[in-house]
């Protein structure tokens, strides 16, 4: 638990990998995998006289971002955005400095909203998104005593998105990333896959008093798990407060998690923006932007996750359940199917299957709402079941299982095991009676005030019934007879 009286304050910087065919300013591919060397062309390793040609398709997707960051409307989107020249050396870096943009980015402004674990719905900024190029890669494995160097990456398009410092905790800064995640793959702009790097934040944390001024940071450079970002950012706030609290200070740098021992190591003292000498890109003119084209984007865009979020609490359902099902949209594709024209009170069962048993089974088998083995139709069926009180939810979810393993159609597997909830009261009354004369020391418990007494005799009842009895009916009878005894 981290101290009360210190208060944590983190913004992030997002790599986003755009999902281009061929890179920022080259023709090269960006397909992940190849072997090294092979997608890097006279433009990715800097040969003298080529010249860079921005990608229209990159600049695209950043409007794309550029609206749904800002409920639609494009007067976050600079119309005239300039490529400037970031320099520094490296050896991924051939170039001698990467193409970025500085003071006129693409994008400016606009918001991510999202339910903070403890001060519910909030509207984390953004200061900007600009479009930049990645660098290559060193290789460290598979070289005695020398570093290999891959230059596929270099050049391939990045937008960075980055927030205002308006995140408290390790879990509003998870649940940022996990918005800003389904956000940039629900508009097509990235794929997503954080093990490939194509998307990975740096977080900048640092401490302070409760409303005094803010404290210095630190970053913590290339997180691409939400478990690493939340393990990161948790050591390193409590490093800087015990830091403080010892009488030491906190100094401005940058520094790597290490996910083996859970702690982060400085890796630099950081750079300011001054150290690396930014002037305008020489090579590439303002990139200019029409109206039109705006126009032409916003025409293709999907309903963003808020719009659809809302039309999921407005089938009743809790904010906390219907952010569930926009997290991706093949999560929202799938539920909003499951539940169109279906009666609206067996809508918070389906939309507990979907978050509940349907996730880990896909979370599982590493498979998205689009390859569910069970369909929105299958649970429709199994929902109007337990609606009309044939099956219980216990039997609900074994038929589940059973579709899952390939087992057949939910009505084979209904009528092969023999699933069909008890509901006759005449029956439930019998072996109500019978469980009563066998239990009589429950029952004397029950009416020196014992709650849990009526919980062990409903326990009975199912078990005589094989688990097949109605609970509601059994809960009722039950009641009913006791209070007769
Ligand atoms: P750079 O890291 O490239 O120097 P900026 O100075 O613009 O860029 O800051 C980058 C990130 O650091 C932003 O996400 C911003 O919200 C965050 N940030 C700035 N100051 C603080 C602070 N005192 N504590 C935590 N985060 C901060
Ligand atoms: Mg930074």
């Amino acid at each position: 638990m981290v101290n009360p009286s210190w208060e944590i304050v983190i913004g992030l910087e997002t790599h986003a990998q755009l999902s281009t065919v061929s890179k920022m300013f080259s023709g090269s591919s960006t397909a992940f995998g190849a072997a090294p060397n092979t997608q890097a062309s006279a433009v990715d390793i800097a040969l003298p006289g080529v010249l860079p040609v921005a990608n229209r398709g990159a600049v695209e997707r950043a409007i794309r971002f550029g609206l749904a960051v800002n409920g639609g409307s494009s007067d976050n989107i600079n119309r005239r955005s300039v490529f400037a020249r970031k320099n520094y050396f490296y050896p991924d870096l051939p170039k001698g400095y990467q193409i970025s943009q500085l003071d006129l980015p693409i994008v400016k402004g606009g918001g991510v909203t999202i339910l903070s674990p403890t001060r519910g719905e909030i509207t984390v900024k953004l200061t900007r998104a600009h479009l930049e190029e990645d660098a290559g890669k060193s290789l460290h494995e598979d070289f005695q005593g020398m570093s290999g160097i891959d230059l596929n990456r270099a050049g391939t398009p990045l937008l960075e998105i980055v927030s205002e410092p308006d995140m408290r905790s390790a879990g509003e800064a998870v649940a940022y990333a996990k918005a800003l995640h389904g956000l940039v793959t629900w508009i097509g702009i990235c794929d997503g896959n954080m093990q490939e790097g194509s998307f990975r934040c740096d977080a900048n944390v640092s401490v302070r008093r409760p409303g005094g001024p803010l404290g210095t940071r630190r970053e913590i450079k290339n997180l691409n798990s939400f478990r690493f970002l939340q393990q990161a950012i948790e050591y390193e706030a409590r490093w800087q407060i015990e830091t403080i609290e010892d009488g030491g200070t906190v100094k401005q740098a940058t520094v790597l998690f290490d996910p083996d021992t859970g702690e982060t190591r400085s890796m630099r003292s950081k750079e300011d923006a001054h150290d690396y000498r930014y002037f305008p890109d020489p090579d590439l003119l303002p990139l200019v932007v029409s109206d039109a084209w705006i126009d032409e984007i916003k025409s293709t865009m999907p309903a963003l996750p808020e719009m659809v979020r809302n039309k999921f609490i407005e089938f009743g359902l809790s904010r906390a359940q219907a952010e569930h099902h926009v997290s991706s949209i093949e999560t929202a594709k799938f539920a909003l199917s499951t539940f169109t024209e279906t009666p609206p009170k067996e809508i918070p069962d389906l939309s507990n299957w979907i978050s509940g048993i349907l996730s880990a089974k896909l979370n599982a088998d590493g498979l998205n709402f689009s390859q569910s083995k069970v369909s929105p139709e299958q649970l429709r069926f199994l929902s109007g079941k337990v609606a009309d009180g044939t099956l219980s939810g216990n039997m609900a979810r074994e038929v589940i299982d059973a579709v899952w393993v390939g087992e057949g159609e939910p009505d084979a597997i209904i009528e092969k095991r023999g699933l069909k909830q008890l509901s006759d009261s005449g029956e439930i009354e019998k072996i109500v009676d019978q469980v009563l004369a066998a239990n009589a020391k429950s029952v004397e418990e029950f009416r020196a005030g014992k709650d849990k007494a009526f919980n062990a005799l409903v326990g009975q009842v199912m078990k005589a019934s094989k688990g097949k009895a109605n609970p509601a009916q059994v809960n009722e009878i039950l009641k009913r007879k006791l209070s007769q005894l």
